[in-house]
């Protein structure tokens, strides 16, 4: 890339520089051992050097990470179709071993002499766009551009606010309860805010890059397991039993200390029952690291703790990898409950889930429930938690037991 970047003169050519990342690959090694993660790489090196044709360049930079440098086409919107076709290709099943695998890819582009003139600015550009990529869901693809350095600056911003808030101890918990139809308040999840001091609260979405940084998401995990523990415990005292919901962060969840932080948290409040305590793991946590998230999930059930998957359907777990993590809950995300009146995609995908999670075995909760109409729904469909706006939004732990005692349940008219 060197010799074609120096190539300067008024005939310099414009080209993508496009790092390409599997989706999914290390559960495939994990699941099906590496000998099939190997196959599967080289068969789908085949299949992408066919995809991008032979006027572009594509190696392996290593692990489950190519590399391309396309010269053509070089037209935006028809890269952008191609791109969008070689995604869809890349997800067709290989056969590896007998098995059928399937993974996606996540690619970032950069673009010469646009964004850098040089391959290591080139290639820095283009993994930032990839990480973008990734962000925004997996399998898909970005191009660098000023709005991801902005995007840069703002979660640098969020780490900062976090670190502060940390030192001046202004990170408070809300708390949203969590109802059974027809039934009583099952419990409450406990949820971040930033207080400002000025008598505004900021929601994690101002420092959510803080939750899972490497420096951060211990310390603010541990706060938020022993306040919301504690929290938990005072309410008991006063005759309220809630379970309580716990967001984890998965950098904190396969930190080595994890476990350590839930004994010393468990050894200050002995007195509150475990099985009232439900850790909530976003769905693609484990996959990041899937035998130590194992590990620590099974060992935190051992404790009596109930573990949930977050955000369920935002990433690509499969029924394989469902059935082999200790999960008692699946929360069912709200992008895909909040439009299951309107669009039969959402509706079937809720529907899927929640017959899946019934043959599991496991408990379903729908988040992001907004009206009695979706309520209503989604008794139909066999979800019977809720949590969401049409029962109570989030808030402060002293409202809480006048909540509690005045609540009605929320289809009590049908
Ligand atoms: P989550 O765990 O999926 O939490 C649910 C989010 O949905 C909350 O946003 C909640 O306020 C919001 N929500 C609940 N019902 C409705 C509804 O009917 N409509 C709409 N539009 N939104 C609803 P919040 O509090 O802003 O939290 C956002 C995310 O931040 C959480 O998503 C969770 O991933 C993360 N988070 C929050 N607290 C913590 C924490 O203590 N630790 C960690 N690691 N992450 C946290
Ligand atoms: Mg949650
Ligand atoms: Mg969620």
């Amino acid at each position: 890339m060197e010799k074609i970047c120096q190539h300067d003169g008024r005939d310099q050519r414009k080209f993508y520089v496009a790092i390409l990342d599997l989706d999914g690959f290390k559960q495939v090694n994990d699941l099906f051992g590496h000998n099939s993660g190997d196959l599967l790489l080289k068969a789908l090196a085949k299949r992408m050097k066919r995809l991008f044709g032979k006027d572009n360049t594509i190696a392996r930079l290593g692990g489950d990470e190519f590399g391309l440098i396309l010269f053509s086409p070089l037209d935006k919107p028809v890269i952008e179709s191609m791109l969008a076709q070689a995604l869809r290709k890349i997800t067709d099943p290989v056969e590896v071993l007998g098995s059928l695998v399937t993974v996606s890819a996540t690619i970032g582009l950069s673009t010469f002499p646009e964004d850098a003139d040089t391959p290591g600015q080139l290639m820095r550009l283009a993994d930032l766009a990839m990480y973008a990529a990734k962000a925004a869901g997996r399998n898909t693809f970005a191009f660098y551009d000023e709005v991801l350095e902005a995007r840069q600056q703002a979660i640098a911003e969020g780490v900062r606010l976090a670190e502060q808030a940390l030192k001046e101890s202004a990170l408070v918990l809300w708390y949203q309860p969590l109802v059974a139809l027809h039934g009583p308040v099952l419990g409450v999840e406990a949820l971040l805010r930033l207080d400002r001091r000025d008598g505004t609260l900021l929601s994690p979405e101002t420092f959510f890059s803080a939750l899972d940084h490497p420096l951060l998401a211990g310390k603010i995990g541990r706060f938020v397991l022993d306040s919301a523990i504690h929290q938990g415990l005072l309410w008991l005292e006063q005759g309220i039993r809630l379970r309580i919901g716990i967001n984890i962060s998965a950098r904190h969840l396969l930190d080595s200390s994890f476990m350590q932080d839930m004994h010393a948290v468990l050894e200050r409040y002995p007195d509150f029952p475990r099985e009232l305590i439900e850790l909530e793991v976003t769905e693609s946590a484990p996959m990041l690291d899937f035998p130590s998230a194992i590990m620590t999930l099974q060992a935190i059930n051992a404790l009596g703790i109930h573990i949930a998957l977050d955000d369920f359907g935002t990433g690509n777990a499969s029924l394989t990898y469902l059935q082999r993590l200790p999960a008692q809950t699946i929360k069912i995300d709200q992008s895909f409950v909040r439009d299951i009146l309107v669009d039969d995609k959402d509706l079937a995908i809720v529907t899927g889930v929640t017959s899946t999670a019934q043959a599991l075995g496991m408990e379903i909760v729908a988040e992001g429930v907004e009206t009695l109409e979706h309520a209503r729904k989604l008794e139909r469909l066999g979800v019977n938690l809720l949590q969401g706006y049409a029962i109570a939004k989030p808030m402060p732990a002293a409202a809480i037991p006048d909540w509690v005692r005045c609540y009605k349940p929320v289809l009590l008219d049908n």
